[in-house]
């Protein structure tokens, strides 16, 4: 099924309300496997709304319309659709009762303007609103269904799973978008697309659509086929082939993160692991440690910002510092050997490296970043050039950390 969304409010178009409805409607129709096409915000004005009807995109199946059902004289678009749909309104009897019933309830008068309300397009069914004054309606012409729903958020949210989604999913059975994503670190979107470009042609060509979804340190891929589960297998292959392509970048798909992928690598082989960080000061750490049960493996850190604690606590050699500089690949693999003697796990991570904006020299440039692994078989270091922005380069750091020991142990 094809949706397209219309959200009616000056409020939207000047920034003063932040258009939710569109966001969490978008988010639910991808739950349910619809596709949404298009989403528009337009003015409260009867030529704005009827305009935007008349130009929906044309394969649409669905449009959800939102705002402006409200009792205030700003409120037009009831009367905009009754118009449109060329439907009079008449008093909807059980509609007024739930209005009359709102009221009583709050204690409140009911005025002319709140029985108006119940006043409906008799073209429309109604979609009972549990929660406010101003029902919902479903329109139908030319095969399209055109839901229109209150503006305010919860209500709209309401009416939309209690009445709206039964009925669309009733209409649209097994028209579902099935969609797998697999994610990938330490390898950029341009370099990838160009690395699987011929699997890219062939997944394509086998009618399936492909996404780029990258942020930084980061690029997930998303297949996904529109016609249900029927495609299933067929992506799941397509997905192994990459993963035998670029096995050190690919961790894992959908829900998983890089946290939790390198924990279960570390669960699986029953390993202990430590860190001992300067330029990300913790951040390493902070992540290993978000995961729920990574206690099992995580042991703890050493956090050496300075000099003298690199020496004083990760027992760094004082030379090794004054000859290479607290930078270098040198000090990266002390830290990461000793800080596996001291802390007494199986692999510990080191991270040292210039952050930025500032501090950065022609020979060790703002973004260079050294990470020491250390491990049974031995103690390695990798380099690493980032870019300039500061909280950008850490959080690479702590990616490309995570993913190189989850492959390490995945390989050994
Ligand atoms: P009411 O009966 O309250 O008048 P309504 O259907 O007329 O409902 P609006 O007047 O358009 O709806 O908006 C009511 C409230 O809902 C306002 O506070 C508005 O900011 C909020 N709202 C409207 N549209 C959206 C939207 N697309 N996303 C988030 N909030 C919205
Ligand atoms: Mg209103």
């Amino acid at each position: 099924m094809k949706v397209e969304i219309l959200a009616i409010g000056d409020e939207l178009l000047i920034g003063q309300t932040i258009n939710t409805n569109a966001a969490w409607l978008g988010q639910e129709m991808a739950l349910r496997g619809y596709q949404v096409q298009r989403s528009t915000a337009v003015e409260d004005k009867p030529e704005a709304i009827v305009h935007a009807l008349d130009h929906i995109v044309p394969s649409t199946n669905c449009v959800i319309i939102t705002g402006g059902l409200g009792p205030t004289k700003d409120d037009l678009t009831k009367y905009t659709l009754a118009n449109y749909f060329k439907s009079p309104l008449e008093i909807h009897q059980a509609t007024l009762d739930q209005i009359a019933a709102f009221f009583a309830s709050r204690n409140r008068p009911m005025l002319e303007v709140n029985i108006q309300q119940a006043a409906l397009p008799t073209k429309a069914k109604i979609l009972t609103n549990r929660l406010g004054t101003a029902a919902g309606m479903w329109f139908e012409r030319n095969e399209v269904i055109f839901i229109s729903l209150p503006g305010v958020p919860y209500e709209m949210k309401t009416i939309m799973t209690e009445e709206a989604f039964p009925l669309l999913a009733k209409r649209f059975q097994g028209q579902t978008l099935y969609h797998r994503t697999l994610h990938t670190q330490g390898i950029g979107e341009s370099f990838l697309a160009e690395k699987i470009a011929d699997w890219e042609d062939r997944v394509r060509d086998a009618g399936l659509g492909l996404a780029y979804l990258p942020s930084p340190g980061l690029v997930k891929l998303r297949l996904s086929s529109y016609s249900g589960k029927e495609n299933q297998v067929r992506i799941d292959q397509f997905f192994q082939e990459l993963e035998l392509r670029i096995p050190a970048h690919v961790f894992g798909y959908d829900d998983c993160t890089l946290e939790l992928a390198l924990g279960t690598e570390l669960l699986v082989k029953k390993a202990t692991i430590g860190t001992v960080e300067s330029c990300t000061s913790g951040l390493l750490a902070r992540h290993i440690a978000s995961v729920s049960g990574a206690s099992a493996y995580y042991q703890g850190a050493l956090l050496t910002y300075s000099n003298d604690l690199k020496v004083k606590v990760a027992q760094v050699n004082a030379q090794t510092l004054e000859k290479y500089g607290a930078v270098s690949e040198q000090v990266a693999l002390e830290m990461a050997a000793n800080g596996r003697r001291i802390l007494g796990v199986d692999y510990c991570l080191s991270t040292t490296g210039v952050a930025g904006p500032t501090g950065g020299t022609p020979e060790k440039p703002v973004g260079l970043v050294w990470v020491g692994l250390s491990g049974p078989s031995g103690t390695t270091a990798k380099r690493f050039q980032f870019g300039d922005e500061r909280q950008r380069n850490l959080e690479m750091t702590v990616l490309g950390a995570m993913n190189w020991l989850r492959y390490t142990l995945k390989t050994s």
